[in-house]
């Protein structure tokens, strides 16, 4: 059942990906919602065949982390019996559709997304073709609701607006505007813009960033067909999750998960809460989950474990990857550096993150601007003002300890 091993990829369940701590498998989730069973069921699979961590990743979805090679066959057997593997007939591309996290239960969306997230979801898996859209190309469905994903940036995204009270999605390539769609069409548009890019990529690894960037939008959308359209998406900061709030009949606890690592203990207290509180899990882009419950969760019995429970908290301030040892390309131990810095962080900027602490230049954690970017190189980091991991640094070979001197001293410009 393995296949090849290859380091850097997408990895998948049937397609893992080489680390520093054993192998990585993605688990693709229905819209990211985690029933409590599934959640019990996906602890089991990380205490028994990985190392019990989990990675939440930034489309919603979980990362098993130190899976050993022998027992990857049986974990894959076990996901495959829980429903959460691709297969030849559905492959992981068909699964990268990211939804509103609270989709179907928000009374600020525009629509309910979820029929139309299930269309294009059968159109990416019965349309063979498509098969052959590279494993990371994504789509992006978002109801306009609380919880946009419009601050988010994929392959394809559609957006839900209203024009004269009448709802239409706004569609992106790779976060530039390239035409609209009704509601209803949602699904054909996907399958011509699917389409479209597969006739126009120059090799079979090029994204659709790469490809607006090679020949521009209105080339793609022409050949798509796409109704034109003079609205522009707005990428806003990424909104508020954490905390306990009221949504529709729902109660919502947001928990912020640190640096987006959990392990299977918390998953299983994550579990208990909702389960007891009549809900779900629902994950979401932002290292979060949320408790989406009948009743109101009880957030007091969690205070014993590592999660955030206020956008406020530090650690909100930074983003980190997983870093050494953990992962083979790094040099640095990115989660102590982050923990260390975080407070400097939240002195510099209220809300959102304003450190990136990355332990390569391939900035997994945080592909976007941050006003401050660490890269980890030899075991130093280069430091990057306002710019991605692609950006040219502006200072080389920085310790740990300079770091946090660096952040300190931007901290007393702003205090003088
Ligand atoms: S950014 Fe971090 S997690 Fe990603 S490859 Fe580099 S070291 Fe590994």
């Amino acid at each position: 059942m393995r296949a090849a091993l290859r380091k850097g990829w997408c990895p998948s369940v049937l397609r893992p990906m080489a680390s520093g701590d054993g192998l990585i498998v993605r688990v693709n989730l229905n819209n990211g919602r985690l029933s409590p069973v599934l959640a019990r069921a996906l602890a089991r699979c990380a205490h028994r065949f990985g190392n019990g961590l989990f990675d939440l990743s930034a489309r919603a979805n979980l990362q098993l982390r130190g899976i050993g090679d022998a027992t990857l066959s049986p974990l894959q057997s076990e996901l495959c019996d829980l429903g959460l593997s691709e297969t030849e007939e559905a492959p992981s591309t068909a699964r990268n559709i990211s939804a509103s996290p609270l989709a179907g239960i928000d009374p600020q969306a525009i629509l309910d997304i979820g029929p139309c997230v299930e269309l294009l979801r059968d159109r990416l898996t019965r349309e063979t073709i498509l098969h052959a859209l590279p494993a990371k190309f994504g789509f992006i469905v978002d109801d306009g609701g609380a919880l946009s994903l419009a601050s988010e940036k994929t392959d394809v995204s559609f957006l839900a607006r209203r024009r004269g009270g009448v709802p239409h999605f706004l569609i992106s390539l790779a976060g530039r505007a390239a035409g609209e769609c009704a509601i209803d069409d949602l699904a054909d548009a996907g399958l011509r813009i699917a389409l479209a890019f597969l006739e126009l990529r120059d090799a079979p690894t090029e994204r659709m960033a790469g490809l607006v960037r090679r020949i521009g939008v209105a080339a793609i959308a022409g050949e798509a067909g796409l109704a034109p359209t003079t609205e522009t998406p707005v990428h806003d900061r990424p909104p508020t999750a954490i905390g306990a709030y009221r949504v529709g009949g729902h109660h919502v606890l947001g928990l912020g998960v640190p640096f987006g690592r959990l392990d299977a203990a918390m998953l299983e207290r994550l579990a208990d809460i909702a389960e007891a509180s009549s809900g779900e899990l629902r994950l979401t882009p932002w290292r979060a989950i949320l408790v989406v419950a009948v009743t109101p969760p009880d957030a007091a019995s969690l205070a014993d474990i590592a999660l955030i429970f206020s956008e406020d908290d530090p650690l909100r301030a930074v983003a980190a990857c997983p870093g050494a040892p953990d992962c083979a390309n790094a040099t640095t131990s990115t989660h102590e550096d982050a923990r260390r810095l975080a407070p400097f962080a939240r002195r510099l900027r209220a809300r959102g993150i304003f450190v990136h602490v990355s332990g390569c230049a391939k900035g997994c954690a945080h592909p976007r601007k941050a006003p401050v970017t660490f890269i980890g190189r030899d075991g130093c980091y280069d430091l990057v003002l306002d710019g991605t991991t692609a950006d040219k640094p502006i200072a080389a070979g920085l310790s740990g300890a300079q770091l946090n001197l660096a952040l300190q001293q931007l901290v007393a410009k702003i205090d003088a």
